[in-house]
């Protein structure tokens, strides 16, 4: 953010140098800090990735240059196509979900988890950079709406993974829900922010080996009392980033052990397996 700061508009064109010394800069550091939705929301003409000034949340360079990937995927779990089949199938399914289906139907993901662009999910879930997730959200519905070919590929709704409750308190909002809010409204569909709940609280995923982490997040979710009625529904499901894909499994696992008919995840980043 202090890259951010130094090509501010209103810190750009004072006619005294801005070094990282002056009152101006140690109050601006002071209330990035203190207030960081604040800041993000009075700041959000500067491109998330190289700072520059942009109308968009990313500048036309970097959108040029690292965003807009047309990279064949798996239509289930959405691990990129190698290089050799590029483009050569329409609705490709990896060996992996050939030979043992995960819970869930199809998943949709923007781009490969890798630099840069994993400091713009870094940013937005450790930093309240929250104008990305309306980026994310906006994008993963054009992505969705340009393969869907039968209504029956819509969702009924669309709910995010949920946070355990503790970390909600500590970080004051769930990033997967910041994004599934602007992506639900683009496609005209109902959002749910609880519809999945946590059940127990499960430890970090990153401090976890692989087998550790389908364990932990094995029984961690239910569906809310509320949303009982989801029987028969097809709904789709909000991340930020897709990893192993053990959380989504258990996940799916829950909704359709609860009656739905078909579970779609939407996620922004999406790392290779393994
Ligand atoms: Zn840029
Ligand atoms: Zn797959």
């Amino acid at each position: 953010m202090e890259t951010a700061f130094a090509a501010n508009p209103i810190v750009a064109f004072r006619p005294f140098s801005l070094s990282s010394d002056t009152k101006f800069a140690r109050f601006a550091r002071g209330v990035q800090s203190a207030w960081p939705h604040i800041v993000n929301a009075a700041l959000p003409n500067l491109c998330a990735l190289c700072g520059n000034l942009s109308h968009d949340t990313l500048c036309a360079a970097c959108d040029q240059a690292y965003w807009n990937e047309s990279r064949l995927r798996c239509v289930v779990c959405a691990v990129p196509l190698s290089g050799l089949r590029w483009a050569s199938h329409a609705r490709y399914h990896c060996a992996d979900c050939i030979a043992v289906p995960p819970p869930f139907d199809a998943t949709f993901a923007l781009a490969d988890y890798r630099a840069p662009l994993d400091t713009l999910a870094v940013g937005l879930k450790f930093r309240a950079r929250l104008a990305l997730a309306r980026e994310f959200g906006l994008r993963l519905a054009r992505v969705a709406q340009d393969a869907w070919h039968s209504p029956l590929e819509r969702p009924d709704v669309i709910a995010p993974v949920p946070l355990a409750g503790q970390r909600l308190v500590e970080r004051g909002y769930n990033q997967a829900w910041e994004i599934a809010k602007p992506l639900a409204r683009a496609l005209n569909l109902p959002g749910h922010a609880t519809l999945v709940q946590r059940v127990i609280h499960t430890a970090p995923q990153s401090r976890l080996d692989l087998d550790a982490r389908r364990l932990n997040v094995g029984r961690a979710f239910k569906v809310a009392a509320q949303a009982q009625g989801i029987r028969g529904m097809h709904v789709g499901i909000v991340d930020d980033v897709m990893t192993t894909g053990a959380t989504l499994e258990a996940l799916a696992r829950t909704l359709k052990a609860a009656g739905a008919r078909r579970v779609t995840n939407f996620v922004a980043l999406r790392t290779p397996k393994n």
